[in-house]
């Protein structure tokens, strides 16, 4: 692919965005942004691009510019807007941050998509390659866009990258030498037009696959599994509930791995973080490693030894003999669901947020059997209370101070108290980041009031 004197527009001007256009520079092309925050918002960074030779349209996208670039590179997170459609219609050529890259990166790629547990099993997967002595980079959402390992990639490098469905959208010839699908859930019907839309662009990652490329695919998610029958070339699965021809599965809380033969890697009580939903991240993982051919129990110590991400079902204290929890990152209806299943004990849980097209009625069993009430907060807690209607006490609340008091005066000792909103955090907080140490700091405020916490 030839940049040099190509216009290329990039849409949006986040960490990707930025990433993007300091390799296209390098690619001697004319580069513009179009970017909806204004020169205000940008703050510093308009000088610094601008300096570089950058043209930087603000506060809204101008279809002229989309319609006289060579070439439109959209962040990920950009939704369909009519600019691009329109781009598109015309024959511009239009392709996500992980093809551009693609095209010009050494090296193997692991990638990982999913609508849930992505971020968790990218961060494990390498982790794994590097202590087993992979020369392992971390890419993507979690880490750093793969476009700028480029420069200094080389062939014996491995990019595990977490890719997403908006990455996915706008991929041609990129492929993954090892892809995994964790699960095809709901998800992101905010920005993707329909269900149908959305599971199209999961499939690409598989399905752009070549014969010697390799899919690790979910057997228990039915739409996961049924890329198997039209993958071509390798398969390895992994279940909780079955056995496989060929990976790993569960029985009587053994992990196996299925080969020629059966072998047992590692019990399920040796796996340091909770839930089933991590059990299928960690055998995603460990299938990678072990086609790699890093020995089985120096990737049973990396597993051990790892402690979980920040906002994933994250332990934050006890106070009182009641267990608090951040999984602010569960913005969907199927993390909450996973995020309940984790615990044996009753919860208290915080749901709410922005609404992301979610279906509430999907937890009303779960809340029926595992929670001691629900604490609604935020713009979806009308709809939320609709749908939960005569399942448990519903409770609602103005902040989070207000969700964490009386989530502490509802719960009762060995009990949990949860955050795990089924919501996006956009009505209260910058992201779910700012939504999660929110959480964590009325946590540890209740802790100097009552002067009870561990
Ligand atoms: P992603 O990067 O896909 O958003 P994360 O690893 O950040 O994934 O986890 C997002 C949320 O989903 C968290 O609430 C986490 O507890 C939950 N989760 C993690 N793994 C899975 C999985 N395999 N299935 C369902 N939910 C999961």
């Amino acid at each position: 692919m030839k940049l040099n004197r190509k216009k290329v527009l990039v849409v949006g001007f986040g960490k990707t965005g930025e990433a993007v256009c300091d390799f296209l520079l390098h690619q001697g092309a004319h580069v513009k942004v179009s970017e909806k925050k204004t020169k205000e918002e940008l703050g510093e960074k308009y000088q610094v691009w601008t300096q570089r030779g950058i043209s930087i349209e603000t506060g809204m996208h101008n279809l002229q510019s989309f319609l006289e670039a060579d070439l439109i590179i959209p962040s990920p997170g950009v939704p369909i807007i009519p600019e691009l459609i329109e781009a598109m219609a015309r024959g511009i050529q239009v392709i996500s941050e992980i093809e551009l890259a693609y095209r010009f990166l050494k090296g193997k790629i692991v990638g990982i998509t999913g609508s849930n547990g992505k971020s968790t099993t990218t961060t494990l997967t390498h982790k794994i390659l590097k202590e087993g002595g992979i020369d392992s980079y971390l890419a993507g959402n979690i880490g750093t866009p793969l476009i700028s390992f480029v420069k200094n990639s080389k062939p014996q490098h491995i990019y595990v990258t977490e890719i997403s469905s908006f990455q996915l959208e706008y991929i041609h010839m990129f492929k993954a030498d090892i892809s995994i699908v964790l699960n095809i859930t709901l998800d992101h019907l905010d920005w993707h037009l329909s269900f149908d839309d959305y599971y199209t662009a999961k499939k690409k990652l598989v399905l752009y696959q070549g014969q010697d490329d390799i899919a690790i695919l979910n057997k228990d998610d039915p739409f996961v599994w049924a890329l198997s029958k039209e993958k071509q070339g390798h398969v390895y699965a992994f279940s909780r509930i079955d056995k496989v021809p060929r990976g790993l599965f569960i029985k009587d809380d053994w992990i196996i791995l299925a080969g020629d033969e059966e072998e047992k890697f590692m019990k399920t009580s040796e796996i340091p973080l909770l839930g089933p939903h991590n059990q299928e991240n960690i055998m995603a993982s460990v299938l990678v490693a072990y086609l790699l051919g890093i020995p089985l129990s120096k990737v049973k110590k990396s597993i051990q030894t790892f402690e979980g991400l920040e906002h994933r079902l994250e332990k934050t204290l006890t106070i009182n003999d009641i267990e608090f929890y951040n999984d602010s990152k569960a913005t969907n209806v199927d993390a909450t669901l996973k995020s309940i299943q984790s615990f044996k004990n009753k919860i208290v849980l915080i749901l709410g947020g922005r609404d992301k097209g979610g279906d509430f009625t999907k937890l009303r069993e779960p809340i029926k059997e595992k929670t001691r009430a629900v604490i609604l907060l935020g713009e979806a807690t009308e709809k939320i209370k609709k749908q939960l209607k005569n399942t448990v006490p519903l409770h609602c609340v103005s902040s989070l101070k207000e969700a964490v008091d009386t989530g502490y005066s509802l719960a009762k000792p060995g009990e949990i108290v949860l955050l795990a909103p089924a919501c996006t955090s956009f009505d209260m907080f910058q992201n779910f980041e700012e939504r999660g140490r929110s959480f964590k700091q009325e946590v540890w405020d209740l802790k100097e009031r009552t002067g009870k916490g561990k």
